[in-house]
């Protein structure tokens, strides 16, 4: 691998938006990127080979599950997350802090303020949480996690931080802002090779405290940055945006990658990447294919791009999901046929409705990213959001 980590091709003369290259061991991920997720090394119902074709370079895994199911031990014997999977192509991990706050039953979701109860204990050394699955103990800090994503052997990995969820007290997220910086220069001492550790820039909603983040992050030796808690910890929308414009004109003045934790609405994707992201991760298109949710252009914004497959109107409708999509699912089957399946809950619907969305999704980013090569960004942005 040689030493270039992200290389930056075009940039757009009217916004932030930038087109790029992530240079991993396994392989190149086209910037801007979105990234699905694959919690349990899995994005559910694909193979690789049809998550490649869905034109995804990289995708997400779970620490945090993998700590538990199958465990480290498992993935030694095949040596990492790649071979295990059997997928080629770039992976990202996550820290594993973020799923042990949100999978606590009676965790911070339901009481934001305090954010401790008797399932997560977090302390200046890390978390101590229980599994979500069989109530085993796990303590979870910076070294542990950067351990972990070690072994798991993923191309990005992120450092440990602690998330916060909305609303929260300022003391509270200074708390947490402190023990994330802390973390970071723990994480930054771990050897790793061939792996690209990035940053997260914690604060919460508040300005100071973001800024001071994104300057303290930024000034430490990480391969990449990411934007945490704020995308899916119930923050208001505009306040979601405000971050990104008090944190970002740091960041980008460092040629680093940055990556947004946890956004996916279409809109939002279109901000993001105006403002400067460089790749972003979210289980909307899986997630919502398996909830009936089909996404489609003509949909519009106001419908969030998408239309539930399930409705009655679509019983024996001869047509594909979407009108010129050219995914394996549309080239062979109709909106009846996937209204059928959905409502007889056939494993089958699953598959096709995923292979959809993340089609229509891959496809989205490789048009912005050739807007962005051919100066016209801009307008394909307000042709899908006001055309
Ligand atoms: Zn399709």
């Amino acid at each position: 691998m040689s030493n270039q980590i992200f290389k930056v091709t075009s940039y757009d003369k009217k916004t932030n938006a930038r087109r790029g290259i992530i240079f991993t061991n396994h392989g190149l991920i086209q910037t801007p990127a979105f990234v699905p997720v694959g919690t349990a090394a899995t994005v559910k119902s694909l193979t690789p080979s049809e998550i490649k074709d869905c034109n995804i370079d990289v995708f997400f895994v779970n620490t945090y599950h993998m700590l538990f199911r199958p465990g480290l031990e498992v993935i030694k014997k095949y040596k990492n997350l790649h071979e295990f999977m059997n997928w080629k192509g770039p992976l990202m991990t996550d820290s594993g802090g973020f799923q042990a706050f949100s999978l606590g039953e009676h965790g911070p979701r339901n009481n934001p303020i305090s954010q401790t109860d008797h399932l997560i204990q977090i302390n200046d050394e890390g978390i101590n949480c229980k599994s979500a699955w069989d109530g085993k103990n796990l303590f979870i800090g910076p070294q542990e996690s950067i351990k972990a994503q070690k072994i798991l052997g993923a191309d990005i990995l992120m450092s440990f931080d602690e998330c916060t969820f909305y609303p929260i007290t300022k003391k509270r997220a200074l708390k947490a802002l402190e023990r994330t910086h802390k973390w970071a220069r723990i994480c930054l001492k771990q050897r790793l090779i061939n792996q690209l550790l990035y940053g997260i820039v914690q604060g919460s909603v508040f300005h100071d405290l973001r800024m001071q983040s994104a300057k303290f992050i930024s000034e430490l030796p990480f391969a990449g940055f990411a934007i945490g808690s704020v995308a899916n910890s119930k923050e208001p929308r505009e306040k979601v945006f405000q971050v990104l414009d008090w944190t970002l004109p740091i960041l980008l003045s460092y040629l680093k990658p940055i990556h947004f934790l946890g956004i996916g609405e279409i809109e939002d994707i279109f901000i993001s990447v105006s403002k400067g992201i460089d790749s972003l991760d979210c289980v909307t298109p899986t997630r919502l294919a398996r909830m009936g949710w089909i996404f489609n252009k003509e949909a519009g914004l106001k419908n969030k791009f998408r239309y539930d497959i399930g409705r009655s109107e679509y019983i024996g409708n001869k047509t594909s999901l979407e009108k010129g999509c050219k995914c394996f699912t549309c080239n062979n089957f109709t909106k009846g046929y996937l209204n059928h399946l959905f409502r007889c809950r056939e494993l089958l619907y699953y598959r096709l409705a995923t292979i959809h969305n993340l089609n229509f999704f891959g496809n989205l980013m490789k048009k912005i990213r050739q807007s962005i090569s051919e100066g016209i960004f801009t307008d394909l942005k307000d042709n899908w959001l006001y055309g």
